[in-house]
């Protein structure tokens, strides 16, 4: 359910995740998303989210301001 609207319908889609750190910005493009058909907010499974995390994780370890993946790429 739409945490801001309340709907219930969602639809899939896709989002281009970026975490801002205090030195470095990571960009993960293509992640599979829920959308809401309503308001349009995006969402991810807790599956999608623990992924991003250890991509994040591993992203911050390395050297770099700008650190741009595809989903699909670094979570194979
Ligand atoms: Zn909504």
């Amino acid at each position: 359910m739409c945490f801001y609207c309340k709907c219930k319908e969602t639809k899939q889609s896709i989002n281009t995740h970026v975490v801002t750190t205090e030195n470095s910005v990571i960009v993960i493009k293509d992640v599979p998303c829920l959308e809401c058909a309503q308001c349009g907010e995006k969402y991810y499974t807790d599956e999608i989210m623990g992924k991003l995390e250890n991509v994040v994780e591993q992203a911050k370890k390395m050297s770099g301001e700008v650190f741009v993946t595809e989903y699909n790429r670094a979570t194979a």
